[in-house]
């Protein structure tokens, strides 16, 4: 039952929001600049609709796309161009490394730009799949809930600080670029939407840590929002210790700095 692409009905199952607004398609393409010399990865590319624009740099483009009755338009309108490659197969589980052993021979090995206007239901699993190829990858343009980006670039004290924010400012630069409102898309999300930048750091400003350990410890420290740091970990620090680092083991998880967080690590993972 192959039904035409032309006349694809949007998949709520896929997260499937396609972009039609050229002045919001333009503006995020500015705002990633991608150069013929690099080597970008959009992640559902739907319809095409940044695709289109990426390609337009000449870059070499490879492309993910879950939704097979996708394939055919998209093979349609971009397989003549010689530096596209199409990936049918799902983001979650895709090996993103295998994609610069495929690079071209004779060119140095580049880290991957990656692009997507994401589906909000994979959005916070895919981005800590990415984090932990964070070595193989240049920069993440990615379009999201607006309620993610502020998750994602929050402050410490604020409410939307935790997990998620933890350990992408922990591995990357967080730039909140701009808003979308829901008529860019159709069909339109219930929502707002946002552009998110992340790039992973080349010399990072944090103290070092594991970066699996810090992951752990976030996620005992906020298991329960309410309650205080003496509580959430207890079993993994007592509060002697918290307070030889100089952190009061009556606080909250909201209130600690990101290096707080790694000193804590660093403290149980001698
Ligand atoms: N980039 C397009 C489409 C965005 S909608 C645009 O901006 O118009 C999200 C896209 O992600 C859809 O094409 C959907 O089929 C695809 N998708 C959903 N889950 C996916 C997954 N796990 N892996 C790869 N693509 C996925």
């Amino acid at each position: 039952m192959n039904r035409p692409h032309a006349q694809h009905r949007p998949r709520k199952r896929f997260g499937q929001n396609f972009l039609h607004d050229s002045v919001i398609i333009d503006r995020i393409t500015a705002s990633v600049g991608p150069r013929v010399d690099q080597h970008l990865l959009e992640i559902g590319p739907g319809q095409g609709a940044l695709t289109t624009s990426l390609i337009e740099s000449g870059c070499q483009l490879d492309v993910v796309e879950l939704d097979r009755d996708l394939i055919p338009g998209l093979l349609a309108a971009f397989s003549l161009s010689p530096r596209f490659k199409l990936h049918s197969a799902d983001a979650l589980k895709f090996d993103f490394a295998s994609l610069l052993e495929d690079s071209e021979e004779g060119t140095t090995q580049q880290r991957l730009r990656v692009v997507g206007n994401l589906p909000y239901n994979i959005s916070t699993p895919l981005i800590f799949k990415l984090l932990e190829d964070s070595a193989i990858i240049e920069d993440m343009h990615f379009m999201l809930q607006l309620e993610v980006v502020e998750r994602l670039a929050a402050v410490p004290g604020n409410k939307n600080w935790g997990r998620l924010g933890i350990m992408a400012q922990y591995q990357c630069r967080v730039e909140h670029l701009f808003d979308v409102p829901p008529h860019a898309f159709h069909p339109q999300p219930k929502v707002q939407s946002a552009i998110v930048r992340l790039t992973p750091w080349q010399a990072s400003p944090w103290p070092q840590c594991d970066a699996s350990a810090l992951r752990i410890l976030v996620k005992s420290a906020f298991a329960h929002r309410r309650k205080t740091l003496r509580n959430n970990l207890k079993g993994i620090i007592d509060s002697t210790q918290l307070e030889a680092l100089g952190i009061d083991p009556g606080a909250r998880a909201e209130s600690l700095e990101l290096t707080q967080f790694i000193e804590i690590t660093n403290a149980i993972n001698v």
